[in-house]
């Protein structure tokens, strides 16, 4: 019997040589000891927090700034600095893409610190009552972060309630610290919780070219095996990514997809050609990843978009290139696709309002492109094009909403 010599191994898939020393450090979760080009931020953010380590009130807090720009590694950073110092105050991090309501965010805080009365079913004033109980028995100064917070629905009902409760509490406080990648979230507020939200405001600017490449350098040290990245590389992701909104996180995901294809290859060093190609797959990442994390009506809306598209590819084909569709669909006739759409999705259209701000955010991430119709053509519109493949968008969509891709059903016609 010839014996066949099994060569599949775990440790010869462990053993193979790689330039990562450690591939964590890469990732977007790490946060590194120090954070170069945010010490101010973080000085400043330290500095509004601390009085609730002397049980007084700090100020709210916004921190604004496009995605990458070190929000919410500059906050967890300080939260863990406040939580080594000896104190009965607490912050609360909270991601309100996932709690994206004043309940779910009460929730929050009892599911992480009165975990007996975490429970499904238990009606707002309930929890309300029990985080007041568990403030006022130490007297603690609660800070809640609320990441993404323009997603939170019932936001302006959010800042009355925590005003309220800064009224009832005998002993202790609550304050909040924002943090939002939109200014434009500001107008959505009431004059009254604006001005209460954005006590102290904070802006992040886009990091530099220079910038980036010294938060690469300082992760690459710590993720690549010395000497194995090439100058090179590094000013290659950090301009593209300077580019690119001075996004580090995207530089960041440049500098690992680059090492994990020189490992592919073989090679010994990652240079800028592996950069150049680690940037067209990332890219096609980011919008597979930026679809599939939308929220719902985002989603919801990008698919009209797409299947308005599909369709309107048919009419040019039939010759019927009539006006405007060169310039894109027109804002009305998605906005009414997605009022029709939403029932499939199983929820309720928004007002014309939020869907014009939805139309904002899918263009802020790349996904959409709008132009002004400009005077005259049918009044003021916005003309809307799909940055990606609209098939490609609908399969996404489709897969993530429902699990798995659904033949797609006539649409009537208006
Ligand atoms: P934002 O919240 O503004 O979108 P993040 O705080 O999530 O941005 O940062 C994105 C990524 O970039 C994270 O992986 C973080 O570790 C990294 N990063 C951002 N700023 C710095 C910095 N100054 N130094 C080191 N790493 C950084
Ligand atoms: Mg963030």
């Amino acid at each position: 019997m010839g014996g066949v010599v099994v060569m599949n191994s775990f440790a010869d898939i462990l053993n193979k040589p790689t330039l990562f020393r450690d591939r964590n450090v890469l990732s977007p979760h790490y946060i590194p000891e120090a954070l170069p080009h945010r010490e101010k931020e973080i000085t400043k953010i330290m500095e509004t927090v601390s009085p609730a380590l002397k049980g007084e009130r700090p100020h709210n807090l916004l921190l604004y700034g496009k995605t990458g720009t070190g929000k919410t590694c500059s906050v967890k950073y300080v939260m863990e600095k406040f939580s080594s110092v000896p104190s009965a105050s607490k912050m609360v991090y909270v991601n309100c893409r996932i709690y994206d309501s004043k309940y779910k965010i009460l929730q929050k805080v009892v599911k992480d610190h009165i975990p007996e009365f975490y429970k499904q079913g238990y009606g707002f004033s309930f929890l309300y009552e029990k985080i007041l109980n568990w403030i006022e028995g130490d007297g603690k100064s609660l800070i809640y972060v609320l990441d993404e917070v323009d997603m939170v629905k019932d936001i302006d009902d959010l800042m009355y309630t925590i005003t309220r409760s800064n009224d009832e509490l005998k002993r202790g406080c609550i304050s909040l610290i924002g943090i939002s990648n939109k200014v434009s979230f500001k107008e959505r507020l009431d004059p009254r919780s604006r001005s209460s939200l954005f006590e102290t405001e904070m802006v992040f600017a886009p990091y530099t070219s220079y910038q980036l490449r010294e938060i690469l350098k300082q992760r690459s040290t710590r993720g690549f095996v010395d000497g194995v990245v090439e100058e090179g590389a590094l000013n290659l992701a950090a301009a593209i990514a300077a580019q690119d909104n001075g996004d580090a996180r995207y530089a960041l995901k440049l500098l690992l997809k680059a090492g994990e294809l020189a490992d592919e290859n073989g090679d010994s060093k990652i240079t800028d050609t592996h950069v150049e190609k680690a940037r067209r797959t990332v890219d096609e990442d980011i919008s597979v990843e930026a679809i599939s994390t939308l929220p719902r009506h985002q989603q919801i809306v990008l698919y009209s978009i797409a299947s308005l598209q599909c369709e309107g590819g048919r009419y040019s084909s039939l010759g019927d290139n009539g006006n405007s569709r060169i310039n894109g669909l027109l804002s009305g006739e998605v906005f009414e696709r997605y009022s029709l759409l939403a029932k499939k999705f199983r929820t309720e259209a928004r007002s014309a309002r939020w869907y014009r701000e939805y139309l904002n955010d899918l263009e802020m991430l790349g996904l959409i492109t709008l132009t002004d119709s400009g005077k005259g053509q049918r009044g003021h519109t916005r003309f809307i094009k799909l940055a990606c493949s609209p098939q490609k968008v609908m399969q996404l969509i489709e897969s993530v909403v429902f699990g798995q891709s659904i033949a797609p059903s006539p649409m009537p016609t208006g």
